[in-house]
């Protein structure tokens, strides 16, 4: 506790959430995201975590998230685990995906182009994940590009197509109709690629009531995050906790903080806590969110300073 803070990262609850997730997609496969670091938390340690509970598909966004965790991981369980990069290959980074034996998925045309290149310069076959566009328009292969795929299947020569996915718009609203949408498209493309294993439904899709195909790419559940609107069923995987710095009393009418944008209705007991954006604590909590005080929420009032914020307390005994 030299600074002002702690964070703390409960790997016990990361497991027991993937746990929930790999029950609940049964007799579908679960698979970790953890790009962009593993959500913030680490993504060796997040990965070490994941595969101790069976885990054996990690997925991550680009290519050097890959690289270093191939570098961090000990090589034997780099081995058990395939990688799989979400974007796709870059024009000029497929040899280095092809050495790293990392799985790109392929958004399009182009990407699958450089992947039969690469796989002809190497004088063997390498395996790739096919994306599709279901309807979220932002990655995959768009409608007519699919279109010239199946009529060319040459197209796809010298690629050991592993895994068809696609990527769903508005899975934490578990009713909305773009859900069933996008799950009938998905499966319209499946039946044209009949021995491919299917995987559609990110962490708000796994707790979607229907079969989850093969494999469901977790993420933001995975570390605590809800997966859909209403009641959370993932524990919580990171708590910041700090000591209150000062307290003091206020009248009714004092301001609180820069800008003076809270001003007590009441006499008020405000709390300073060391923490604040500088530790990753968004500002945008000014005057909305809260703290915990042995259970008890205390409202963040006035805005989130550098390394500080200021709680209303007045309500705690
Ligand atoms: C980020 C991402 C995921 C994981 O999504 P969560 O909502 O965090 O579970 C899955 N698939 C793709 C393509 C992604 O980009």
């Amino acid at each position: 506790m030299i600074g002002g803070a702690q964070l703390t990262i409960d790997l016990e609850a990361l497991a027991a959430n993937y746990r929930l997730i790999r029950d609940t997609v049964a007799p579908a496969q679960a698979a970790g995201v953890v790009k962009a670091n593993g959500y913030g938390l680490g993504a060796s340690e997040v990965v070490r975590t994941l595969a101790g509970q069976g885990c054996r598909h990690i997925f991550v966004a680009v290519l050097g998230e890959a690289e270093e965790l191939a570098q961090l991981l000990e090589p034997e369980l780099r081995e058990s685990l395939e990688l799989y990069v979400l974007n796709g290959l870059l024009p000029g980074s497929e040899e280095t995906c092809a050495r790293l034996g990392v799985i790109p998925v392929l958004n399009s045309l182009d990407q699958i182009q450089g992947w039969t290149e690469q796989a002809a310069a190497m004088g063997r076959r390498l395996p790739a994940v096919l994306q599709v566009d279901t309807g979220m328009s932002r990655m995959g292969l768009p409608e007519d590009e699919l279109a010239r795929l199946l009529a060319e299947p040459a197209l796809l020569e010298g690629i050991n197509l592993r895994l068809l996915i696609s990527h769903l718009a508005c899975a934490d609203e578990a009713d909305d109709p773009a859900n069933a949408m996008q799950w009938s498209r998905f499966q319209g493309i499946a039946r044209r690629f009949p021995d491919l294993p299917l995987a559609l439904d990110n962490s708000g899709g796994a707790f979607l009531r229907r079969s989850h195909g093969d494999l469901v790419r977790a993420g933001i559940a995975l570390y605590g995050g809800a997966p859909q609107a209403g009641a959370n069923p993932m524990r919580p995987v990171i708590a910041l906790e700090a000591a209150i710095a000062q307290v003091r009393s206020i009248p009714a009418g004092a301001g609180v903080g820069y800008g003076l944008t809270f001003r007590a209705q009441r006499p008020t007991k405000i709390a300073t806590v060391p923490v604040g954006y500088a530790d990753g604590l968004p500002r945008s909590l000014g005057n909305r969110g809260a703290g915990w005080i042995a259970g008890m929420r205390a409202p963040i009032v006035g805005r989130v300073s550098m390394d500080s914020i200021t709680l209303d307390v007045t309500d705690v005994p």
